[in-house]
């Protein structure tokens, strides 16, 4: 994998199963030496291309939460089926289902992980994410501002008039405030604090960066008026791309859950 010669997807999300991730029914059914997978996954980003299927499945229906495990699944095996979701967004790293019909896996394909480790995943990646979408909101800032410097209406630059101008100095609040969350919560974790004493400062950032990039990246479609809106200009694209922010590794909803519980919040 590190080589770049073998590509990975995450399996975990079912078409019943999205931010709830402990209701899965995808089965893994011991046999001897190996499993046998059933079930069908959603939105596996690069599912259809990858070469392995790191796939989230239930191994005792009885331990709930305890009974998943991974399983670093060939994508060539019999039994594994792909089409791609068309969606609006992430165009260059398409989403595909994948079915699993009694799909015959290895012992030595089972990963030693399970719920526990994708959740301490997902706080990890919590960061990660943030910092991408500080990346992509400076990137449209950079592009509105200089539009709206360069952009002339009745004989000026449309940032010379306010009302442009003061909603690009509050995008410049959103990024600036994005990013000390993110590298405050990125330092706390490089000083080696757990992840798990961290997740008021990871979903923190997570939430205010995926908020920020959807009103950044709206105002600069707004700044390009209607060249914004064709291809010719990168404002709806970034615009479109903002959008699955606040949906993938834990939705608005589940970061301001899960800061109300650090704060001690009876949240359920
Ligand atoms: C482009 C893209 C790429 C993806 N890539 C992958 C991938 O590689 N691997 C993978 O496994 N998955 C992937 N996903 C799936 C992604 O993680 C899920 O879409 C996400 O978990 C949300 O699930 P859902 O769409 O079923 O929404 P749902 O969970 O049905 O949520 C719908 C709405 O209900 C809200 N909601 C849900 N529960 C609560 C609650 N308890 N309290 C308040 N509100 C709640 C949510 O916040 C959301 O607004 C991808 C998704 C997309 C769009």
């Amino acid at each position: 994998m590190i080589a770049g010669q073998c590509m990975v997807a995450i399996t975990v999300t079912e078409p019943e199963a999205g931010n709830d991730v402990a209701s899965l029914k995808t089965e893994a059914v011991r046999d001897g030496d190996h499993w046998v997978l059933n079930g069908l996954k959603s939105f596996i980003t690069l599912g259809g291309d990858a070469d392995i299927l790191v796939t989230l499945a239930r191994v005792d229906r009885e331990a709930g939460r305890q009974g998943m495990a991974f399983f670093a699944v060939d994508r060539r095996s019999a039994g594994v089926s792909t089409s791609q979701i068309d969606t609006y967004v992430n165009r260059p790293a398409p989403t595909y289902r994948v079915s699993f019909d009694n799909v015959r896996v290895p012992e030595s394909r089972r990963v030693d992980a399970g719920f526990r480790e994708i959740m301490a995943g997902f706080n990890r990646e919590r960061v990660m994410v943030a910092a991408r979408w500080l990346g992509h909101m400076q990137n449209a800032l950079n592009w509105a501002r200089e539009y709206a410097s360069i952009r002339q209406q009745f004989g000026r630059p449309i940032g010379a008039n306010q009302s442009i101008a003061f909603q690009l100095a509050q995008c410049h609040v959103d990024v600036e405030a994005t990013r000390h969350l993110t590298y405050h919560a990125a330092a706390r974790w490089d000083s080696g604090v757990p992840i798990r004493d961290l997740i008021l400062d990871v979903s923190s950032a997570k939430l205010l960066a995926t908020q920020a990039v959807v009103r950044v990246t709206q105002a600069a479609l707004h700044v390009g008026g209607g060249w914004g809106l064709t291809e010719e200009l990168p404002a709806m694209r970034l615009a479109l791309d903002a959008l699955v922010a606040p949906v993938t590794v834990g939705s608005w909803e589940i970061q301001l859950r899960a800061i109300a519980r650090e704060m001690g919040l009876p949240c359920d």
